[in-house]
C-alpha cells in the first residue's frame, strides 16, 4: 500500500512504535495504522465475489442439457443416432419414460 502525506504530498513511511504501526512523514505528519481490518474485509469480499461468480457459472452449466447420444433408429428419417434422456411420468407408480431425439431431423419420440 503506497500512501501520500495529506500535508506535503511526500511518500509516507511505515514505522513501528511501541508495538503499534504508524505511517510517518518527514514533515512530522503521523497517522496510526489500525490493524489491517480494512484489507481483510476487502479480501473476504473479493473471495465472496469470486465464489458467487463460480456459482453463477456452475448454475449456467447445469442448465445446458447434456444428454447421452445413443444408437437409436429414428422412426421418421431412419437416422441411427439419437439424444436420449428420461423423464418421470406424472403418476408415481409408473416408471420413468425414455425419450429420444433424432440428431438429424430433431424428431422426438418416447419409449416405455
Ligand atoms: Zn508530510
Ligand atoms: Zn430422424
Amino acid at each position: 500500500m503506497v500512501d501520500f502525506c495529506p500535508e506535503c504530498s511526500n511518500l509516507l513511511r511505515k514505522r513501528t512504535m511501541n508495538g503499534e504501526a504508524y505511517i510517518v512523514c518527514r514533515c512530522g505528519y503521523t497517522r496510526k495504522i489500525e490493524d489491517n481490518d480494512e484489507d481483510l474485509e476487502k479480501d473476504a469480499l473479493k473471495k465472496k465475489k469470486a465464489l458467487e461468480k463460480n456459482l453463477i457459472i456452475l448454475s449456467k452449466e447445469d442448465k445446458i442439457p447434456v444428454n447421452p447420444i445413443v444408437d437409436k433408429y429414428c422412426p421418421k428419417c431412419g437416422h441411427k443416432k439419437a439424444e436420449a434422456w428420461q423423464e418421470q411420468t406424472r403418476s408415481a407408480d409408473e416408471s420413468s419414460t425414455s425419450f429420444f431425439r433424432c440428431l438429424k431431423c430433431k424428431h422426438t419420440w418416447r419409449e416405455y
